[in-house]
């Protein structure tokens, strides 16, 4: 039973990529897991070509440094005929309203620009990320609550595709991983650390060295309260960093907080901790970035193995829909 997930290289992975993603895809992933980097997704906003293609390679690189086996990663874009031609078929498939409906778009979309500005690929793209589930024949894909909407389509289409011309697709579902603790911008601990936030001081990425993130550590906002508790609620920035060492050591966060008589001692070994946790991701993509033909022949023996699996598939769609 094949499970899928993707993760966009909208910006740098970070700290809660790791924590909250791709460490447990790497630690319980099972043999048929496939995981891929959504190069295609990040096309939906504004965006630089030149960055998207680096972040890409990045991105790839990070996933097998982590410990993913490189014959189950691939690079979307690497499918975007047989994607795009699936894409195709099933919006054919979907109408106006389903789309419309889709509670990120309308998020989305209704920030700032106006509607008619607002790209269509926005509007599409949960098409696409059906296309990408239902060419790999995955049967489960885990996610957050932000994307169940849209594994629900990929459902819909499913089933409304193998209904009305004939059964090729797996009906795939949603799984909610089990929840990971939810990595916070360490300069706004009211948001969560994220890849496409603007300003990077309070966001450890997974490449940083490890001077750099010492001193973000150590700027991290805390608060004037200097009660080594873990309260989440009233020390939201302390919390944090408790959760953080915690995910790195095993150790609960109540527990950690007796442990440190102050916040500097905590930094301190937080900062310590996470080096450590990232050291061998970060030298390990580091020497495949430093190896471009390695790298190449991993994302192109993955790029095969994808096409293939879905070949069947898609040939069989599109005879079933009355073309090619
Ligand atoms: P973007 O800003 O483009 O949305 P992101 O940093 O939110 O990027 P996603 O690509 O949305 O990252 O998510 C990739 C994976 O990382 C998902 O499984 C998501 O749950 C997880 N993840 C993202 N941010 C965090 C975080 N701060 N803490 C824990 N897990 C996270
Ligand atoms: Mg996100």
């Amino acid at each position: 039973m094949t499970r899928l997930s993707a993760i966009t290289p909208s910006g740098h992975a970070h700290l809660g990529n790791h924590l909250g993603a791709i460490r447990r895809w790497a630690n319980q992933g099972r043999p048929g897991d496939l995981y891929f980097v959504s190069d295609l997704h990040a096309m939906t906003v504004s965006y630089n070509p030149a960055r998207l293609r680096v972040l890409s390679r990045e991105l790839l690189a990070v996933l097998v440094a982590a410990g993913i086996e490189p014959d189950q990663v691939f690079v979307q874009s690497d499918l975007v005929r047989e994607l795009g031609a699936l894409s195709w078929i099933l919006e054919c498939a979907c109408s106006y309203g389903e789309a419309a409906r889709m509670t990120q778009f309308k998020q989305k979309s209704g920030t700032g620009e106006p509607v008619g500005t607002v790209r269509l690929g926005l509007l599409t793209y949960p098409v696409l990320m059906a296309a990408d589930i239902l060419l790999q024949g995955a049967a489960e894909v885990p996610v957050g609550d932000d994307q169940s909407q849209h594994v629900e389509l990929a459902r819909t289409l499913a089933r409304r595709f193998n209904q009305t011309y004939g059964e090729v697709f797996t009906v795939p579902t949603a799984v909610m991983p089990p929840t990971a603790a939810r990595v916070r911008d360490l300069v706004d601990p009211s948001r969560k650390m994220s890849k496409s936030t603007q300003d990077s001081v309070g966001v450890v990425f997974i490449l940083d060295t490890a001077d750099l993130i010492h001193r973000k550590i150590k700027r991290a906002v805390t608060d004037s309260v200097e009660r080594m508790e873990y309260r989440p609620t009233e020390q939201p920035g302390l919390a944090n960093l408790l959760e953080i060492l915690s995910a790195c050591t095993d150790v609960a966060p109540a527990d950690l907080a007796t442990q440190y008589p102050t916040y500097g001692a905590l930094k301190s070994a937080t900062a310590e901790a996470v080096v450590e946790e990232l050291r061998p991701i970060r030298e390990g993509a580091q020497s495949l970035l430093a190896d471009p033909a390695e790298l190449d022949r991993i994302r192109k023996a993955g790029a095969h193995r994808a096409t293939e699996r879905g070949a069947h598939r898609l040939s069989s769609a599109l005879r079933l829909a009355g073309v090619a």
